[in-house]
């Protein structure tokens, strides 16, 4: 089949954080300092993304902020005509850093959410005192003018606090508000019981996100990202695989998503291997899972396949273990009742068991 440019480019400059959120998406192995790309490969990257036709590119981490060179990164993105989006968790962030990413031409921020009290947010980022530094940098953020997202990552242990995120994000004068019901990659997968939400909480949620939807048009766009494991039907993953993002790694792997290295018969190019436009339209690993060939009958024959694309490849190889199956979310899916009966098992788990995220000893 012939791909579309990709639209979008996670760019993850590294995976150093000052928080360690059990539910973090980076993978197990977290990269050191010493494996990130330079500036100067940071810039070529951007500028052969905007070449190949993308449009924004959203600067992630782990924490962006603990690149010096973040600035730098900036100013690159935008000179290659990228729009530039920061995803952080405020640390690391002052008002004077705000500002010359300000004048570097940042267009967007977008601030995470551990919890709405200090008590909730810094047991769950595991860093004391990053509530209160969160909430000062969100009112710099504010000052220096940008518009802001808040992006709350929610679960069993904070989903009570769901409505007073939304009063929060009206608040502080977030635009926009992406509700995220923890989705299982990475160190999230490794705390499923203690991150699991039970189904009253998850279907609580949806009936909140929906009123507040309602009572605020026009004042807050609210994002929402159902718990997978207690839905009938997948997730688009990425829009299909393949077809409108790509992610770049710290050491500058090119990946369809920030899981896929999860699939381990796939071996993905980085940026120094090839230029990215052949990884995109040429290499096995975008290829893989692009389009129907690929698909198992079920969702071949099935007339939501242009919808989901047949769900997520990373949780067909954790719940399913093939890659290349009916994502088991699926109510079609013959392994959807034991999902089913998984996750309800998972959400009555203790909370105190969290794994938190670390970076291994150098
Ligand atoms: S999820 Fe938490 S630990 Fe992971 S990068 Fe974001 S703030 Fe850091
Ligand atoms: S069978 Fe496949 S394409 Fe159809 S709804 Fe399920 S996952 Fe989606």
């Amino acid at each position: 089949m012939t791909a579309r440019p990709p639209l979008a480019m996670l760019a993850e400059l590294t995976h150093r954080c000052p928080l360690s959120c059990p539910y973090c998406s980076n993978p197990l192995d977290l990269l050191r300092k010493e494996a990130e790309l330079s500036t100067g490969d940071w810039a070529d990257a951007f500028r052969q993304a905007a070449d190949l036709g993308v449009l924004h590119v959203h600067l992630s981490g782990g924490e962006p902020a603990s690149r010096r060179d973040l600035e730098e990164l900036v100013v690159a993105a935008r000179q290659a005509g990228l729009y530039t989006n920061l995803i952080t968790s405020g640390i690391g962030l002052t008002e004077r850093r705000l500002k010359a990413l300000d004048e570097a031409g940042l267009d967007h921020v977008q601030l995470s959410l551990q919890g709405t009290d200090a008590a909730m947010a810094d047991r769950i980022g595991g860093y004391r005192g990053g509530f209160e530094r969160k909430m000062q940098v969100a009112e710099w953020i504010g000052a220096t003018g940008f518009p802001l997202t808040l992006n709350a990552v929610v679960h069993r242990q904070n989903l009570h606090q769901l409505p007073e995120a939304l009063d929060m994000a009206v608040r502080i004068g977030a635009r926009r508000i992406e509700v995220a019901i923890v989705q299982f990659h990475g160190w999230a997968m490794r705390n499923r019981a203690a991150l699991m939400p039970t189904r009253a909480q998850a279907e609580e949620a949806k009936r909140i996100v929906e009123e507040a939807r309602k009572r605020l048009l026009g004042t807050l766009v609210i994002d929402f990202v159902p718990a997978d494991y207690h839905e009938e039907y997948p997730k688009s993953c990425m829009g299909g695989w393949g077809s409108t993002g790509l992610n770049i790694a710290p050491d500058g792997t090119v990946l369809p998503c920030h899981a896929a290295q999860t699939i381990p018969h796939l071996s993905f190019d980085t940026v120094h291997d090839r230029p990215l436009r052949e990884i995109w339209y040429d290499s096995a690993a975008f290829n893989a899972y692009r389009g129907d060939d690929w698909m198992p009958e079920l969702c071949r024959t099935c007339d939501r396949k242009h919808i989901d694309h047949g769900g997520c490849r990373c949780q067909a190889l954790a719940l399913a273990g093939d890659a290349g199956a009916t994502d088991p979310v699926c109510a079609k899916s013959p392994l959807h009742a034991g999902l089913r009966a998984k996750a309800e098992a998972f959400a009555a788990g203790p909370d105190d068991n969290l794994t938190y995220r670390t970076l291994p000893p150098a």
